[in-house]
């Protein structure tokens, strides 16, 4: 997605060879025109595949992931990283190793939104080793439904996220593929 790499390219920060900071458009502040663009190309891009629910984790993969699902015309879920005193019981739950933070976290999305009748896209806004989309497909796995697909806005194809989930057998889908964040500049890989 030219629109994206531009953006990227003109706004993305790189923090060293593996952190790339997006605050101004996608994690922190949200370009919503941009985010627009985003859902409709996801929206394309899984047509086919009969998707009856988006599932992100929160907080930065519910941008994009909501204008996936309006376009979609279907529910967004959204897994959530805290234990919430309404959501308490019935839950399913993941851990999840956050390559951001460093550390494992329980996370949670509540049995009444997800069954076995979903096919579910699942959106984030980052893959590097690939853990939280993992984290997320067993999730839609523990409810009995399919995983319908995996999109993410922001692929780093130098470290290992995409190839687990192709092994695993999951359409994988990046609307941006960086190949390098070496020497403070962002080379992307083609899609
Ligand atoms: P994974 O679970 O695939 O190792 O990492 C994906 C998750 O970590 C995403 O949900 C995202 O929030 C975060 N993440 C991974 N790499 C980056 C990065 O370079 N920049 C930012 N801002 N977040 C990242």
């Amino acid at each position: 997605m030219k629109q994206l790499e531009q953006k990227i390219v003109e706004d993305g920060i790189v923090l060293n060879e593996n952190v790339l900071k997006v605050d101004s458009f996608l994690n922190h502040q949200v370009d919503p025109q941009l985010m627009h663009s985003i859902g409709q190309t996801f929206a394309a891009l899984f047509e086919a595949e009969g998707v009856t629910k988006v599932l992100t984790l929160e907080s930065s993969g519910i941008a994009p992931a909501v204008m996936a699902a309006l376009q979609m015309n279907v529910p967004l879920l959204f897994a959530r990283k805290r234990k919430s005193l309404t959501l308490k019981d019935d839950l399913y739950t993941e851990k999840i190793f956050s390559f951001t933070k460093q550390e494992e976290s329980e996370v949670t999305v509540s049995r009444k939104f997800l069954s076995s009748e979903d096919r579910v896209l699942i959106i984030d806004d980052f893959l590097a080793n690939g853990d939280a989309a993992l984290g997320l497909a067993k999730i839609v796995e523990q409810a009995g439904a399919e995983v319908a697909g995996i999109g993410i806005v922001i692929e780093k194809a130098f470290q290992p996220g995409r190839n687990k989930l192709i092994e695993l057998g999951y359409v994988v889908h990046s609307l941006a593929r960086i190949a390098s964040l070496a020497g403070g500049k962002v080379t992307f890989a083609p899609n």
